[in-house]
């Protein structure tokens, strides 16, 4: 009965979302709701497609750069707040222009796909895993301690040079990758810029060792102990108006002033 169907402000088939459709692919597609009998589950079904899309590379199906920006001003909001460790991976295939001159584009690609597979597996759920450009990744890794950085990251090299990837029949071929690493500094607001840049220089200090190898930086540490911590910051936590505007004008993160500040 028409009475009884739901009211809706806007009518679908004065949108014109047949092009939007057609970009979220087969699977997607399936998955919409009926256009007819619910349309504004259609609609947000074709939104929520349009959004995964518009954060994944096309060709691995990884986290896109735009994506890893957000998660990077995440995490650093994160660290400055929980002072938890962070570690920001750089990783880029060695050698991988060869790999085109050699075998062509398209074996390129298969490395790329079979790579950013390989990276996926190595990280927790937690950890974000991205296509940086080009032969380029990136991992933002929150809560990540020291032992666990080394591990994950030498983990990720020695599954990469394991690899046999197939590029066309009977033959396949294998890639080594160059990894630097750097901690975002714990209880301060760094800058993604920053932070990038230190992983940068730990990749340049790898590719410039011979390549297929580790660089870290170490965390930038502050020592100071968990009662004093508290001290610090548990006014914060317990969001203390008094002690709040007692340091009103002072920022502890260096935001106000544009600095970032450390508390050794
Ligand atoms: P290095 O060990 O110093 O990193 O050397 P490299 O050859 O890996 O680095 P270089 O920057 O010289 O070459 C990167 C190559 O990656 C060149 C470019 O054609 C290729 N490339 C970039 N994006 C893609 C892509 O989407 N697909 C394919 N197949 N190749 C790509
Ligand atoms: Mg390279
Ligand atoms: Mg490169």
């Amino acid at each position: 009965m028409a009475a009884n169907k739901p009211a809706s402000l806007v009518d679908l088939k004065q949108l014109r979302l047949d092009d939007a459709r057609a970009l979220l692919g087969e699977d997607m597609v399936k998955e919409l709701p009926d256009q007819e009998t619910s349309p504004a589950a259609y609609l947000q079904g074709i939104i929520n497609g349009l959004s995964e899309l518009s954060l994944k590379d096309p060709l691995t199906g990884l986290a896109n750069r735009r994506h890893f920006r957000t998660v990077l001003d995440r995490t650093i909001d994160m660290v400055a707040r929980s002072g938890d460790p962070a570690l920001l991976l750089m990783l880029d295939i060695d050698h991988f222009k060869k790999v085109n001159d050699t075998y062509g584009h398209p074996a390129g690609d298969k490395v790329l796909q079979a790579v950013a597979r390989t990276l996926a597996k190595c990280v927790r759920p937690m950890d974000t895993v991205a296509r940086y450009g080009g032969e380029e990744f990136v991992a933002v890794l929150p809560n990540c301690h020291v032992h666990y950085g080394e591990t994950v990251a030498e983990r990720i090299r020695q599954s990469i040079e394991k690899l046999s990837i197939p590029i066309a029949p009977g033959l396949e071929i294998g890639v080594t990758i160059s990894i630097g690493g750097a901690y975002a500094p714990e209880w301060v607001r760094s800058t993604a810029a920053i932070w990038t840049e230190r992983a940068d220089m730990q990749l340049y200090n790898a590719k410039t060792a011979g390549r297929n190898r580790v660089a870290l930086d170490q965390p930038q540490e502050i020592f100071v102990s968990a009662e004093e911590k508290n001290m610090l910051f548990g006014h914060l936590a317990l969001g203390d108006p008094a002690w709040i505007e007692s340091i009103a004008g002072e920022s502890l993160d260096g935001s106000a002033n544009g600095n970032a500040k450390r508390v050794n």
